[in-house]
Protein backbone atom coordinates (compact mmCIF):
# COMPACT_ATOMS: atom_id res chain seq x y z
CA UNK A 1 0.00 0.00 0.00
CA UNK A 2 3.14 2.34 0.61
CA UNK A 3 4.77 1.66 -2.26
CA UNK A 4 1.32 2.27 -4.28
CA UNK A 5 1.84 5.89 -2.99
CA UNK A 6 5.26 7.65 -4.49
CA UNK A 7 5.05 8.87 -8.01
CA UNK A 8 6.69 6.30 -10.59
CA UNK A 9 10.04 5.87 -10.57
CA UNK A 10 11.09 6.59 -7.02
CA UNK A 11 10.31 3.66 -5.10
CA UNK A 12 11.35 0.03 -5.52
CA UNK A 13 10.06 -2.81 -3.13
CA UNK A 14 12.46 -5.62 -1.79
CA UNK A 15 10.87 -8.45 -0.07
CA UNK A 16 12.73 -12.02 1.72
CA UNK A 17 10.10 -13.87 0.04
CA UNK A 18 7.56 -13.45 -3.04
CA UNK A 19 5.39 -10.61 -2.24
CA UNK A 20 2.49 -12.93 -2.18
CA UNK A 21 3.86 -15.04 0.16
CA UNK A 22 3.82 -12.72 2.60
CA UNK A 23 2.46 -13.44 6.02
CA UNK A 24 -0.63 -11.33 5.36
CA UNK A 25 -1.81 -13.46 2.74
CA UNK A 26 -2.56 -16.12 5.74
CA UNK A 27 -5.04 -13.69 7.36
CA UNK A 28 -8.74 -14.96 7.09
CA UNK A 29 -11.31 -13.22 9.27
CA UNK A 30 -11.29 -9.63 8.18
CA UNK A 31 -10.78 -6.08 8.44
CA UNK A 32 -12.63 -3.59 10.64
CA UNK A 33 -14.75 -0.84 9.36
CA UNK A 34 -17.65 1.36 10.64
CA UNK A 35 -19.67 1.25 7.51
CA UNK A 36 -22.78 0.07 8.71
CA UNK A 37 -25.13 3.49 9.56
CA UNK A 38 -26.04 1.74 12.81
CA UNK A 39 -22.42 1.62 13.61
CA UNK A 40 -19.98 4.47 13.97
CA UNK A 41 -16.19 5.26 14.17
CA UNK A 42 -16.35 6.40 18.18
CA UNK A 43 -17.55 3.07 18.53
CA UNK A 44 -14.96 1.37 16.37
CA UNK A 45 -12.57 3.67 18.86
CA UNK A 46 -13.96 3.03 21.85
CA UNK A 47 -14.09 -1.02 21.28
CA UNK A 48 -10.36 -0.58 20.26
CA UNK A 49 -9.12 1.75 23.78
CA UNK A 50 -10.70 -1.06 25.75
CA UNK A 51 -9.22 -4.02 23.59
CA UNK A 52 -5.94 -2.05 24.38
CA UNK A 53 -6.48 -2.07 28.05
CA UNK A 54 -6.28 2.01 27.70
CA UNK A 55 -2.29 1.47 26.78
CA UNK A 56 -3.51 2.57 23.25
CA UNK A 57 -2.62 6.09 22.07
CA UNK A 58 -6.02 7.38 21.28
CA UNK A 59 -5.20 9.77 18.95
CA UNK A 60 -3.77 7.45 16.67
CA UNK A 61 -6.75 4.90 17.27
CA UNK A 62 -9.46 8.05 16.12
CA UNK A 63 -6.64 8.08 12.97
CA UNK A 64 -7.29 4.43 12.32
CA UNK A 65 -10.75 4.49 12.93
CA UNK A 66 -11.66 7.24 11.41
CA UNK A 67 -9.88 6.30 7.68
CA UNK A 68 -11.06 3.18 7.90
CA UNK A 69 -14.35 3.37 5.65
CA UNK A 70 -12.45 5.18 3.37
CA UNK A 71 -9.92 2.63 2.78
CA UNK A 72 -11.98 -0.04 2.49
CA UNK A 73 -13.89 1.46 -0.30
CA UNK A 74 -10.28 2.62 -1.97
CA UNK A 75 -9.16 -1.43 -1.91
CA UNK A 76 -12.79 -2.34 -3.04
CA UNK A 77 -12.24 0.03 -6.20
CA UNK A 78 -8.87 -1.41 -6.47
CA UNK A 79 -10.63 -4.83 -7.62
CA UNK A 80 -10.95 -6.60 -3.79
CA UNK A 81 -13.83 -9.23 -4.14
CA UNK A 82 -15.10 -8.60 -1.00
CA UNK A 83 -18.28 -10.66 0.42
CA UNK A 84 -21.35 -9.17 -0.14
CA UNK A 85 -24.78 -9.17 1.48
CA UNK A 86 -27.93 -10.27 -0.42
CA UNK A 87 -28.85 -6.02 -0.82
CA UNK A 88 -25.23 -5.76 -2.33
CA UNK A 89 -23.59 -3.79 0.23
CA UNK A 90 -20.22 -5.03 1.90
CA UNK A 91 -20.71 -8.01 4.10
CA UNK A 92 -19.76 -7.49 7.82
CA UNK A 93 -19.27 -10.00 10.43
CA UNK A 94 -18.72 -10.03 14.37
CA UNK A 95 -15.05 -10.76 15.54
CA UNK A 96 -13.83 -10.70 19.38
CA UNK A 97 -13.78 -7.67 21.66
CA UNK A 98 -15.98 -5.80 18.70
CA UNK A 99 -19.26 -4.22 19.98
CA UNK A 100 -20.76 -4.51 16.26
CA UNK A 101 -20.13 -7.14 13.36
CA UNK A 102 -18.06 -4.62 11.57
CA UNK A 103 -15.02 -6.98 10.05
CA UNK A 104 -15.18 -7.05 6.08
CA UNK A 105 -14.44 -9.73 4.63
CA UNK A 106 -13.71 -12.01 1.75
CA UNK A 107 -14.69 -15.53 2.70
CA UNK A 108 -12.25 -16.71 5.28
CA UNK A 109 -9.45 -15.44 3.01
CA UNK A 110 -9.97 -11.87 3.18
CA UNK A 111 -5.83 -11.24 3.77
CA UNK A 112 -5.06 -13.54 0.33
CA UNK A 113 -7.75 -11.81 -1.74
CA UNK A 114 -6.16 -8.12 -0.46
CA UNK A 115 -2.79 -8.71 -1.12
CA UNK A 116 -3.09 -10.48 -4.10
CA UNK A 117 -5.25 -6.98 -5.36
CA UNK A 118 -2.36 -4.65 -3.79
CA UNK A 119 0.19 -7.05 -5.79
CA UNK A 120 -1.44 -6.66 -9.28
CA UNK A 121 -1.88 -3.07 -8.89
CA UNK A 122 2.16 -3.18 -7.91
CA UNK A 123 2.70 -4.68 -11.17
CA UNK A 124 0.58 -2.35 -13.19
CA UNK A 125 2.22 0.78 -11.57
CA UNK A 126 5.95 -0.87 -12.56
CA UNK A 127 7.21 -0.39 -9.05
CA UNK A 128 10.36 -2.85 -9.68
CA UNK A 129 10.50 -5.83 -6.98
CA UNK A 130 13.51 -6.94 -5.91
CA UNK A 131 12.64 -10.81 -4.77
CA UNK A 132 14.12 -12.96 -2.19
CA UNK A 133 16.81 -9.72 -1.17
CA UNK A 134 17.07 -9.95 2.56
CA UNK A 135 17.27 -7.02 4.78
CA UNK A 136 20.56 -7.30 6.93
CA UNK A 137 21.57 -3.72 8.33
CA UNK A 138 20.58 -0.06 7.45
CA UNK A 139 23.51 2.24 6.75
CA UNK A 140 22.79 5.42 8.90
CA UNK A 141 25.37 8.34 8.62
CA UNK A 142 25.23 11.57 10.30
CA UNK A 143 21.82 10.23 12.49
CA UNK A 144 20.07 9.42 9.46
CA UNK A 145 19.32 6.47 7.19
CA UNK A 146 20.70 6.78 3.93
CA UNK A 147 20.20 2.93 2.65
CA UNK A 148 19.93 -0.53 3.21
CA UNK A 149 22.46 -3.77 2.74
CA UNK A 150 20.31 -6.33 1.51
CA UNK A 151 21.93 -10.03 1.01
CA UNK A 152 20.43 -11.04 -2.79
CA UNK A 153 20.24 -14.88 -2.32
CA UNK A 154 19.47 -16.31 -5.48
CA UNK A 155 22.52 -14.23 -7.11
CA UNK A 156 24.57 -15.26 -3.84
CA UNK A 157 26.10 -11.30 -3.03
CA UNK A 158 25.61 -8.49 -1.11
CA UNK A 159 23.80 -5.48 -2.38
CA UNK A 160 23.43 -1.63 -1.21
CA UNK A 161 20.62 0.58 -2.09
CA UNK A 162 21.25 3.85 -1.38
CA UNK A 163 17.41 6.05 -0.50
CA UNK A 164 16.24 9.03 0.37
CA UNK A 165 13.94 6.88 2.88
CA UNK A 166 13.58 3.89 3.95
CA UNK A 167 9.97 2.18 4.96
CA UNK A 168 10.47 -0.66 6.72
CA UNK A 169 7.44 -3.07 6.56
CA UNK A 170 8.46 -6.45 7.70
CA UNK A 171 5.96 -8.02 9.69
CA UNK A 172 6.36 -9.69 13.50
CA UNK A 173 8.49 -11.32 15.99
CA UNK A 174 6.05 -14.43 16.19
CA UNK A 175 8.72 -17.00 15.62
CA UNK A 176 10.86 -15.45 18.80
CA UNK A 177 8.17 -18.18 20.55
CA UNK A 178 7.86 -22.28 19.34
CA UNK A 179 4.51 -22.22 19.30
CA UNK A 180 3.17 -20.18 16.73
CA UNK A 181 0.90 -19.13 14.30
CA UNK A 182 3.73 -16.94 12.38
CA UNK A 183 5.18 -18.59 9.58
CA UNK A 184 8.88 -18.96 10.16
CA UNK A 185 10.19 -16.21 8.62
CA UNK A 186 8.31 -13.69 10.99
CA UNK A 187 12.03 -13.51 12.76
CA UNK A 188 11.48 -9.41 13.95
CA UNK A 189 14.32 -8.53 11.37
CA UNK A 190 12.87 -5.13 10.57
CA UNK A 191 12.49 -4.60 14.24
CA UNK A 192 16.12 -6.02 14.77
CA UNK A 193 17.16 -4.19 12.17
CA UNK A 194 15.90 -0.75 13.13
CA UNK A 195 16.95 -1.18 16.82
CA UNK A 196 20.58 -2.09 16.06
CA UNK A 197 20.36 1.21 14.00
CA UNK A 198 19.29 3.47 17.13
CA UNK A 199 15.68 3.40 16.39
CA UNK A 200 12.98 3.37 19.33
CA UNK A 201 11.50 0.59 20.11
CA UNK A 202 8.32 0.23 22.44
CA UNK A 203 5.61 -2.03 23.75
CA UNK A 204 7.60 -5.46 22.92
CA UNK A 205 6.25 -7.22 26.30
CA UNK A 206 2.87 -7.23 24.37
CA UNK A 207 2.45 -10.84 22.84
CA UNK A 208 -1.12 -11.80 21.56
CA UNK A 209 -1.83 -15.40 22.17
CA UNK A 210 -4.20 -16.79 19.71
CA UNK A 211 -6.69 -18.92 21.82
CA UNK A 212 -7.71 -21.26 18.89
CA UNK A 213 -4.87 -23.24 16.91
CA UNK A 214 -4.73 -26.66 16.15
CA UNK A 215 -2.70 -28.72 18.57
CA UNK A 216 0.23 -29.72 17.05
CA UNK A 217 0.79 -27.64 14.25
CA UNK A 218 -0.43 -24.52 16.10
CA UNK A 219 -2.24 -23.63 12.33
CA UNK A 220 -4.44 -20.62 12.85
CA UNK A 221 -8.02 -21.25 13.36
CA UNK A 222 -10.09 -17.60 12.76
CA UNK A 223 -11.21 -15.69 14.90
CA UNK A 224 -14.44 -16.10 11.99
CA UNK A 225 -15.53 -19.58 13.33
CA UNK A 226 -16.93 -17.96 16.42
CA UNK A 227 -17.73 -15.19 14.78
CA UNK A 228 -20.06 -17.34 12.97
CA UNK A 229 -21.02 -18.90 16.36
CA UNK A 230 -18.88 -21.61 17.58
CA UNK A 231 -18.32 -22.85 21.05
CA UNK A 232 -15.40 -23.56 23.23
CA UNK A 233 -15.94 -27.21 24.88
CA UNK A 234 -13.59 -28.43 28.12
CA UNK A 235 -13.48 -32.50 28.31
CA UNK A 236 -16.35 -32.63 30.06
CA UNK A 237 -18.43 -30.92 27.32
CA UNK A 238 -18.88 -27.50 29.31
CA UNK A 239 -19.18 -24.33 26.96
CA UNK A 240 -16.76 -22.28 29.94
CA UNK A 241 -16.60 -19.19 28.83
CA UNK A 242 -19.37 -18.48 31.00
CA UNK A 243 -16.94 -18.96 33.87
CA UNK A 244 -14.74 -15.97 32.24
CA UNK A 245 -16.50 -13.82 30.19
CA UNK A 246 -20.07 -14.22 31.03
CA UNK A 247 -21.70 -11.75 28.49
CA UNK A 248 -18.80 -11.99 25.55
CA UNK A 249 -18.30 -15.57 26.19
CA UNK A 250 -16.13 -16.88 22.91
CA UNK A 251 -16.00 -13.25 21.46
CA UNK A 252 -14.15 -11.63 24.45
CA UNK A 253 -10.47 -10.49 23.63
CA UNK A 254 -8.37 -12.75 22.71
CA UNK A 255 -6.08 -12.65 25.65
CA UNK A 256 -9.23 -13.15 27.76
CA UNK A 257 -9.97 -16.49 25.75
CA UNK A 258 -6.26 -17.43 25.64
CA UNK A 259 -5.92 -17.23 29.79
CA UNK A 260 -9.57 -18.91 29.72
CA UNK A 261 -8.27 -22.04 28.04
CA UNK A 262 -4.93 -21.96 29.71
CA UNK A 263 -6.56 -22.14 33.20
CA UNK A 264 -8.73 -25.11 32.06
CA UNK A 265 -5.66 -26.87 30.99
CA UNK A 266 -4.10 -26.01 34.15
CA UNK A 267 -7.28 -26.94 36.57
CA UNK A 268 -7.24 -30.19 35.03
CA UNK A 269 -11.14 -29.44 32.97
CA UNK A 270 -9.08 -29.96 29.51
CA UNK A 271 -8.39 -33.03 27.81
CA UNK A 272 -5.15 -34.80 28.25
CA UNK A 273 -2.64 -33.93 26.53
CA UNK A 274 -3.74 -30.08 27.53
CA UNK A 275 -6.46 -28.48 24.64
CA UNK A 276 -10.44 -28.04 24.34
CA UNK A 277 -12.18 -28.12 21.63
CA UNK A 278 -13.96 -25.80 19.34
CA UNK A 279 -17.42 -26.83 18.06
CA UNK A 280 -18.61 -25.69 14.91
CA UNK A 281 -21.34 -28.67 14.51
CA UNK A 282 -24.46 -26.63 14.93
CA UNK A 283 -23.90 -24.00 12.25
CA UNK A 284 -24.86 -27.39 9.54
CA UNK A 285 -22.41 -27.80 6.61
CA UNK A 286 -24.30 -25.35 4.37
CA UNK A 287 -23.36 -22.01 6.49
CA UNK A 288 -19.56 -23.62 7.10
CA UNK A 289 -19.21 -24.31 3.45
CA UNK A 290 -20.45 -21.00 3.10
CA UNK A 291 -18.32 -18.48 5.56
CA UNK A 292 -16.01 -21.06 6.63
CA UNK A 293 -14.81 -23.11 3.97
CA UNK A 294 -10.86 -22.63 4.51
CA UNK A 295 -11.14 -23.42 8.25
CA UNK A 296 -13.02 -26.67 7.14
CA UNK A 297 -10.33 -27.49 4.87
CA UNK A 298 -7.37 -26.99 7.02
CA UNK A 299 -9.56 -28.81 9.58
CA UNK A 300 -9.90 -31.89 7.57
CA UNK A 301 -6.06 -31.66 6.08
CA UNK A 302 -4.00 -31.12 9.52
CA UNK A 303 -5.97 -32.30 11.68
CA UNK A 304 -8.15 -34.70 9.91
CA UNK A 305 -11.76 -33.44 11.63
CA UNK A 306 -14.80 -32.19 9.42
CA UNK A 307 -15.77 -29.86 11.61
CA UNK A 308 -19.43 -30.01 9.98
CA UNK A 309 -19.62 -33.09 12.03
CA UNK A 310 -17.21 -33.68 14.58
CA UNK A 311 -15.35 -30.81 17.55
CA UNK A 312 -11.90 -29.50 16.51
CA UNK A 313 -8.85 -30.22 19.10
CA UNK A 314 -7.11 -26.44 19.61
CA UNK A 315 -4.43 -24.79 22.07
CA UNK A 316 -3.59 -21.16 22.62
CA UNK A 317 -0.24 -20.10 20.84
CA UNK A 318 1.50 -17.07 19.94
CA UNK A 319 -0.18 -15.11 17.18
CA UNK A 320 0.87 -11.25 17.20
CA UNK A 321 3.43 -9.09 18.16
CA UNK A 322 1.40 -5.65 19.39
CA UNK A 323 5.12 -4.35 19.81
CA UNK A 324 7.49 -2.55 17.52
CA UNK A 325 9.37 0.03 15.82
CA UNK A 326 8.10 2.96 17.78
CA UNK A 327 6.31 5.50 14.45
CA UNK A 328 4.20 8.90 15.06
CA UNK A 329 0.99 8.58 13.10
CA UNK A 330 2.75 9.21 9.89
CA UNK A 331 5.07 6.04 10.14
CA UNK A 332 8.01 8.34 10.72
CA UNK A 333 10.16 7.08 13.68
CA UNK A 334 12.66 8.34 15.79
CA UNK A 335 15.83 7.52 13.28
CA UNK A 336 15.17 10.34 10.03
CA UNK A 337 14.66 8.48 7.03
CA UNK A 338 13.09 5.97 8.24
CA UNK A 339 9.82 5.09 8.41
CA UNK A 340 7.95 1.92 9.38
CA UNK A 341 4.52 0.56 8.93
CA UNK A 342 2.14 -2.79 10.17
CA UNK A 343 3.15 -5.55 12.28
CA UNK A 344 7.00 -4.55 12.87
CA UNK A 345 5.46 -0.61 13.66
CA UNK A 346 4.21 0.31 17.11
CA UNK A 347 1.91 3.48 16.18
CA UNK A 348 -0.16 2.14 19.34
CA UNK A 349 -3.31 1.19 18.38
CA UNK A 350 -3.38 -1.99 19.91
CA UNK A 351 -1.90 -0.96 23.68
CA UNK A 352 -1.44 -4.06 25.46
CA UNK A 353 -4.25 -6.33 23.20
CA UNK A 354 -5.44 -6.37 19.63
CA UNK A 355 -8.86 -6.65 18.76
CA UNK A 356 -9.31 -9.34 15.52
CA UNK A 357 -9.51 -7.37 12.14
CA UNK A 358 -7.54 -4.36 13.57
CA UNK A 359 -4.19 -5.57 12.54
CA UNK A 360 -5.21 -5.56 8.54
CA UNK A 361 -6.97 -2.63 8.53
CA UNK A 362 -3.56 -0.91 10.69
CA UNK A 363 -1.40 -2.21 7.55
CA UNK A 364 -3.26 -0.32 4.81
CA UNK A 365 -4.23 2.57 6.81
CA UNK A 366 -0.78 3.51 8.34
CA UNK A 367 0.95 1.96 5.13
CA UNK A 368 -1.18 4.53 3.03
CA UNK A 369 0.06 7.64 5.26
CA UNK A 370 3.75 6.09 5.52
CA UNK A 371 4.10 5.98 1.86
CA UNK A 372 2.43 9.40 1.57
CA UNK A 373 4.81 10.81 4.11
CA UNK A 374 7.97 9.09 2.01
CA UNK A 375 6.93 10.64 -0.97
CA UNK A 376 7.08 14.20 0.40
CA UNK A 377 10.42 13.36 2.58
CA UNK A 378 12.24 11.92 -0.57
CA UNK A 379 12.02 14.75 -2.46
CA UNK A 380 12.98 17.34 0.49
CA UNK A 381 15.76 14.75 1.79
CA UNK A 382 17.52 13.73 -1.36
CA UNK A 383 19.88 11.19 -0.81
CA UNK A 384 22.87 11.05 1.29
CA UNK A 385 26.15 9.58 0.88
CA UNK A 386 26.75 5.79 2.72
CA UNK A 387 30.21 5.29 2.44
CA UNK A 388 31.40 5.47 6.38
CA UNK A 389 28.64 2.80 7.29
CA UNK A 390 29.12 0.82 4.26
CA UNK A 391 32.68 0.42 5.63
CA UNK A 392 31.49 -0.60 9.25
CA UNK A 393 29.16 -3.16 7.50
CA UNK A 394 31.82 -4.79 5.68
CA UNK A 395 34.16 -5.14 8.15
CA UNK A 396 31.93 -6.11 10.41
CA UNK A 397 30.54 -9.03 7.89
CA UNK A 398 34.07 -9.96 7.00
CA UNK A 399 35.00 -10.70 10.71
CA UNK A 400 31.97 -13.04 11.11
CA UNK A 401 33.25 -15.38 9.05
CA UNK A 402 35.98 -18.46 9.64
CA UNK A 403 36.86 -20.40 6.54
CA UNK A 404 38.00 -23.49 9.29
CA UNK A 405 34.18 -24.33 10.12
CA UNK A 406 32.26 -26.74 8.16
CA UNK A 407 28.84 -26.25 6.86
CA UNK A 408 26.95 -29.24 8.90
CA UNK A 409 28.39 -27.94 12.13
CA UNK A 410 27.50 -24.50 10.90
CA UNK A 411 23.44 -25.26 10.95
CA UNK A 412 23.45 -27.65 13.20
CA UNK A 413 24.26 -24.90 15.68
CA UNK A 414 21.78 -22.23 14.55
CA UNK A 415 18.77 -24.54 14.89
CA UNK A 416 20.09 -25.85 18.31
CA UNK A 417 20.26 -22.21 19.50
CA UNK A 418 17.18 -21.40 17.69
CA UNK A 419 15.02 -24.03 19.27
CA UNK A 420 16.70 -23.51 22.72
CA UNK A 421 15.87 -19.56 22.33
CA UNK A 422 12.38 -20.17 21.44
CA UNK A 423 11.09 -22.69 23.84
CA UNK A 424 12.65 -20.64 26.62
CA UNK A 425 10.25 -18.05 25.51
CA UNK A 426 7.07 -20.24 25.14
CA UNK A 427 8.07 -21.59 28.36
CA UNK A 428 8.55 -18.65 30.53
CA UNK A 429 7.58 -16.07 29.32
CA UNK A 430 4.06 -17.00 27.35
CA UNK A 431 0.18 -16.56 28.42
CA UNK A 432 1.16 -16.32 32.66
CA UNK A 433 4.60 -14.75 33.62
CA UNK A 434 6.41 -14.66 36.90
CA UNK A 435 9.68 -12.51 38.14
CA UNK A 436 11.46 -15.81 38.72
CA UNK A 437 10.76 -18.01 35.56
CA UNK A 438 11.44 -14.84 33.60
CA UNK A 439 14.68 -13.72 35.53
CA UNK A 440 15.87 -17.01 34.90
CA UNK A 441 14.68 -16.59 30.93
CA UNK A 442 16.92 -13.06 30.64
CA UNK A 443 19.89 -15.54 32.23
CA UNK A 444 19.05 -17.91 29.33
CA UNK A 445 18.67 -15.31 26.54
CA UNK A 446 22.36 -13.79 27.50
CA UNK A 447 23.85 -17.12 27.82
CA UNK A 448 22.35 -17.80 23.92
CA UNK A 449 23.47 -14.54 22.46
CA UNK A 450 27.30 -15.38 24.16
CA UNK A 451 27.16 -18.36 22.46
CA UNK A 452 25.56 -16.85 18.98
CA UNK A 453 28.35 -14.98 19.16
CA UNK A 454 31.53 -16.95 19.75
CA UNK A 455 29.79 -19.37 16.50
CA UNK A 456 32.24 -19.63 13.75
CA UNK A 457 30.17 -19.00 10.39
CA UNK A 458 31.26 -20.73 7.34
CA UNK A 459 32.19 -18.25 4.42
CA UNK A 460 29.27 -17.88 1.94
CA UNK A 461 28.86 -20.90 -0.76
CA UNK A 462 27.65 -18.81 -3.52
CA UNK A 463 23.56 -19.00 -4.88
CA UNK A 464 20.63 -19.67 -2.67
CA UNK A 465 22.79 -20.01 0.49
CA UNK A 466 19.66 -20.71 3.17
CA UNK A 467 22.27 -21.37 6.04
CA UNK A 468 23.51 -17.64 5.63
CA UNK A 469 20.00 -16.58 6.28
CA UNK A 470 19.23 -18.85 9.06
CA UNK A 471 22.27 -17.40 11.14
CA UNK A 472 20.97 -13.73 10.68
CA UNK A 473 17.21 -14.66 11.65
CA UNK A 474 18.81 -16.26 14.71
CA UNK A 475 20.52 -12.76 15.64
CA UNK A 476 17.46 -10.59 14.96
CA UNK A 477 15.02 -13.31 17.27
CA UNK A 478 17.48 -13.00 19.86
CA UNK A 479 17.55 -9.27 20.38
CA UNK A 480 13.63 -9.10 20.48
CA UNK A 481 13.85 -11.77 22.71
CA UNK A 482 15.90 -9.94 24.86
CA UNK A 483 13.52 -6.63 24.70
CA UNK A 484 10.94 -8.54 25.65
CA UNK A 485 11.54 -10.32 28.25
CA UNK A 486 13.35 -7.69 29.66
CA UNK A 487 10.20 -5.41 29.47
CA UNK A 488 8.00 -8.27 30.78
CA UNK A 489 10.24 -8.54 33.68
CA UNK A 490 10.14 -4.73 34.11
CA UNK A 491 6.36 -4.22 33.91
CA UNK A 492 4.78 -5.28 37.21
CA UNK A 493 1.81 -5.50 36.40
CA UNK A 494 -1.19 -7.36 34.49
CA UNK A 495 -2.47 -5.68 31.33
CA UNK A 496 -4.11 -7.01 28.18
CA UNK A 497 -1.99 -10.05 26.85
CA UNK A 498 1.08 -9.47 29.49
CA UNK A 499 -0.26 -11.05 32.52
CA UNK A 500 1.67 -12.07 35.86
CA UNK A 501 0.34 -14.38 38.81
CA UNK A 502 2.60 -12.43 40.36
CA UNK A 503 1.26 -8.79 39.81
CA UNK A 504 -2.83 -10.35 38.58
CA UNK A 505 -3.85 -6.65 38.31
CA UNK A 506 -3.26 -3.55 35.99
CA UNK A 507 -1.78 -0.66 37.90
CA UNK A 508 -2.48 3.04 36.07
CA UNK A 509 -0.93 4.57 39.00
CA UNK A 510 2.26 3.32 38.21
CA UNK A 511 2.16 1.79 34.95
CA UNK A 512 -0.22 3.45 32.47
CA UNK A 513 3.14 4.04 30.66
CA UNK A 514 5.00 2.65 27.16
CA UNK A 515 8.10 0.49 27.50
CA UNK A 516 10.98 2.29 25.03
CA UNK A 517 13.74 0.73 24.36
CA UNK A 518 17.10 1.24 22.97
CA UNK A 519 19.90 -0.75 22.17
CA UNK A 520 22.97 0.08 24.47
CA UNK A 521 26.49 -2.54 24.07
CA UNK A 522 24.97 -3.55 27.51
CA UNK A 523 21.63 -4.51 26.73
CA UNK A 524 18.31 -2.65 26.34
CA UNK A 525 17.70 0.22 28.13
CA UNK A 526 14.42 0.71 28.80
CA UNK A 527 12.24 3.81 29.94
CA UNK A 528 8.70 5.07 30.08
CA UNK A 529 6.94 6.72 27.64
CA UNK A 530 3.62 8.93 28.15
CA UNK A 531 0.04 6.89 27.07
CA UNK A 532 -1.61 9.70 25.12
CA UNK A 533 -5.17 9.57 26.53
CA UNK A 534 -8.40 10.95 25.20
CA UNK A 535 -11.97 11.22 25.54
CA UNK A 536 -11.77 7.71 27.34
CA UNK A 537 -10.66 7.04 30.37
CA UNK A 538 -9.13 4.30 31.66
CA UNK A 539 -11.69 1.31 33.87
CA UNK A 540 -12.34 -1.71 34.68
CA UNK A 541 -12.38 -3.76 31.74
CA UNK A 542 -14.93 -6.29 31.85
CA UNK A 543 -16.89 -8.60 29.07
C1 LIG B 1 -2.73 -16.93 10.42
C2 LIG B 1 -3.00 -15.47 10.64
C3 LIG B 1 -4.28 -14.95 10.48
C4 LIG B 1 -4.53 -13.58 10.66
N1 LIG B 1 -5.79 -13.08 10.45
C5 LIG B 1 -6.01 -11.74 10.60
C6 LIG B 1 -7.29 -11.17 10.33
O1 LIG B 1 -8.22 -11.85 9.92
N2 LIG B 1 -7.45 -9.83 10.47
C7 LIG B 1 -6.42 -9.02 10.89
O2 LIG B 1 -6.62 -7.82 11.01
N3 LIG B 1 -5.19 -9.54 11.12
C8 LIG B 1 -4.97 -10.87 10.99
N4 LIG B 1 -3.72 -11.39 11.24
C9 LIG B 1 -2.61 -10.47 11.49
C10 LIG B 1 -2.19 -9.83 10.18
O3 LIG B 1 -2.34 -10.76 9.14
C11 LIG B 1 -0.76 -9.36 10.21
O4 LIG B 1 -0.53 -8.59 11.34
C12 LIG B 1 -0.47 -8.51 8.99
O5 LIG B 1 -0.83 -9.22 7.83
C13 LIG B 1 0.98 -8.10 8.95
O6 LIG B 1 1.21 -7.48 7.73
P1 LIG B 1 2.61 -6.81 7.42
O7 LIG B 1 2.50 -6.24 6.05
O8 LIG B 1 3.00 -5.91 8.53
O9 LIG B 1 3.63 -8.02 7.42
P2 LIG B 1 3.72 -9.40 6.50
O10 LIG B 1 2.47 -9.61 5.76
O11 LIG B 1 4.23 -10.39 7.48
O12 LIG B 1 4.83 -9.00 5.48
C14 LIG B 1 6.17 -8.83 5.86
C15 LIG B 1 7.00 -8.63 4.61
O13 LIG B 1 8.29 -8.24 5.00
C16 LIG B 1 9.23 -8.99 4.26
N5 LIG B 1 10.44 -9.13 5.10
C17 LIG B 1 10.54 -9.51 6.38
N6 LIG B 1 11.84 -9.50 6.77
C18 LIG B 1 12.56 -9.11 5.70
C19 LIG B 1 13.94 -8.92 5.46
N7 LIG B 1 14.87 -9.13 6.38
N8 LIG B 1 14.33 -8.52 4.22
C20 LIG B 1 13.41 -8.32 3.23
N9 LIG B 1 12.09 -8.49 3.40
C21 LIG B 1 11.67 -8.87 4.63
C22 LIG B 1 8.57 -10.31 3.96
O14 LIG B 1 9.14 -10.86 2.81
C23 LIG B 1 7.12 -9.87 3.76
O15 LIG B 1 6.94 -9.52 2.41
C24 LIG B 1 -3.47 -12.75 11.06
C25 LIG B 1 -2.18 -13.27 11.24
C26 LIG B 1 -1.95 -14.62 11.05
C27 LIG B 1 -0.57 -15.16 11.30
Amino acid sequence: MAALQVPPGRVMIATKVYPTQSHSGAAQGGFNAAMAEADSVEGHAADTIKGSDYLADQDAVDTMCSEAPEVILQLDRLGVMWSRTGAGRIAQRALGGSSYARACYAADMSGHVVLQTLYEQVLRADIPLLVEWHLLALLVEDERVAGAVFWDLPAGRLRTVRAAVVILATGGYGRVYAKSTNGLGSTGDGVAISYRAGAVLSDLEFVQFHPTTLVGTNILISEGARGEGGYLRNAAGERFMARYARDAMELAPRDIVSRAIASEIRDGRAFSGGYVHLDLTHLGSDIIEQRLPQVRKLARVYAGVDIAHDQLPVEPAQHYSMGGIRTDVSGQTSLPGLLAAGECANVSVHGANRLGGNSLLETVVFGRRAGRRAADAASQLGRAEAKQSWARFGDDWNSRFDPRTDLQRDAHNVVRLRRALTEVMTRRVGVFRRADEMSAAAGDIRMLREEYRSLGVAPPTGPFDYRLIAHWELGFLLDVAEVVAGGALRRTESRGAHFRTDHPRRDDRRWLQHTFARRTPDGPQFQDGEVRLGRLAPEARVY
